[in-house]
């Protein structure tokens, strides 16, 4: 199931303050509440799903990264916090899943002091050649780490964070509005459920810190555009301990100046003269992995469509390998000069006493075009 923008949620312009965030949450939350909607199954998920948004959108850091990154930036979050109505499961199944055997677990965080860091995207542009052939390629990302001065606590070296007092470690707290109580961030410790007296100097008690990284990734053969490989673990640092987001790293194939690729089908044009479509002849054509013969048969029209077998792509996912598929097209000669328009003129000559046998097509054409006539006089 597509998840809905937590803006359109909550009913939000993109760029709303954190108090009307937090007025459309409050207007939501008491219209849909369960202990008002007994029994209301539409009305549960509704409010499910404004909790949800409310709870990354009242986030700064959660909410910038689902600006930057969508459900993707902070579905590890999400399914941290408690009570979340969707686990990771849903938002990433996709092919390399299966390529590279890994299996999303549900929210890989426990509840309270620790998140887990957001997923990254890293768009890659390649080469047809090396999607085909597959690949390594180094990428340079930026990336927070573990801050190394305080083991990532945020903490002092020598000092350690103590307990909220707030909400005794939770990170979140009960509200009583009304006969309604309401579950929210702890305001005291921001959702970490613990305080810190003395900041680490280093990552001032943020427990991170910038550090741009380079990952050597293996393209498998076979890539296209759109597929996405995931790194496991290589995305923004966990928070404060927490485990660290995936990186995924989205294919974008670059366009070749001969090749188009449709599945695993290649399609190229090719241009060959009258004269070689009107005798036949033999051609060499392109492919990925070097030049093959191509016989092209007398009477050969424009627009032919020749198919190499096997001369395609390997999916990545596996099974045959595609076709090649090779469309003639005719070329009308150039630059004439004197003596080649005479021979041309002189060959018309010699078609037009042969009639209609040398030009079925646009005879048949002159046909329809006379009865179109007739019909219309009629
Ligand atoms: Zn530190
Ligand atoms: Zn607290």
């Amino acid at each position: 199931m597509a998840k809905r923008d937590y803006y359109e949620t909550l009913g939000v312009v993109r760029n709303a303050s954190d108090e009307e965030i937090k007025k459309a949450y409050r207007r939501l939350a008491m219209k849909l509440h369960p202990d008002r909607n007994p029994n209301d199954k539409t009305a549960e998920e509704k409010f499910k799903e404004a909790k949800e948004a409310y709870e990354i959108l009242s986030d700064a850091r959660k909410r910038s990264a689902y600006d930057q990154f969508g459900h993707a930036g902070v579905d590890a979050g999400a399914a941290a916090g408690a009570g979340a109505a969707h686990g990771r499961g849903a938002a990433f199944t996709d092919i390399f899943s299966d390529v590279f055997g890994d299996i999303f677990g549900a929210g890989r965080a426990g509840a309270g002091a620790v998140h887990a860091g957001a997923d990254l995207r890293y768009n890659l542009d390649i080469s047809l050649e090396d999607a085909v052939h597959g690949t390594t390629v180094n990428i340079r990302v930026p990336a927070q780490a573990a801050c190394r001065a305080c083991g990532g606590s945020g903490a002092k070296p020598g000092t350690k964070p103590t307990v909220c007092p707030t909400c005794g470690g939770q990170g979140q707290v009960r509200m009583q509005q009304g006969f309604f109580s309401l579950q929210q961030t702890c305001p005291r410790c921001r959702g970490s459920g613990e305080l810190i007296s003395d900041p680490c100097a280093a990552c001032h008690g943020q427990g991170r810190i910038q550090e741009p990284k380079t990952l050597s990734v293996k393209i498998p053969a076979g890539v296209d555009n759109g597929d996405r490989i995931r790194l496991s673990g290589e995305g923004e640092a966990g928070f404060k301990g927490g485990p660290p987001g995936d990186l995924y790293v989205h294919i974008n194939v670059r366009e070749h100046p001969i090749f188009a690729r449709e599945g695993n089908d290649l399609l190229c044009e090719v241009p060959v003269s009258f004269i070689t479509a009107a005798l036949g002849g033999e051609l060499e054509v392109p492919t990925l992995d070097g030049r093959v013969k191509l016989k092209i048969p007398p009477e050969t029209q424009s627009g032919k469509l020749f198919r190499l077998r096997g001369k395609g792509v390997r999916s990545v996912r596996g099974g045959e390998a595609g076709d090649l598929l090779c469309r003639v097209t005719v070329e009308t000669p150039v630059n004439l000069n004197a003596r080649q328009k005479a021979l041309l003129n002189e060959l018309e000559q010699s078609l037009s006493e042969g009639g209609r046998k040398h030009s079925p097509r646009a005879s048949s054409w002159l046909d329809g075009i006379k009865k179109f006539f007739e019909d219309l006089r009629q």
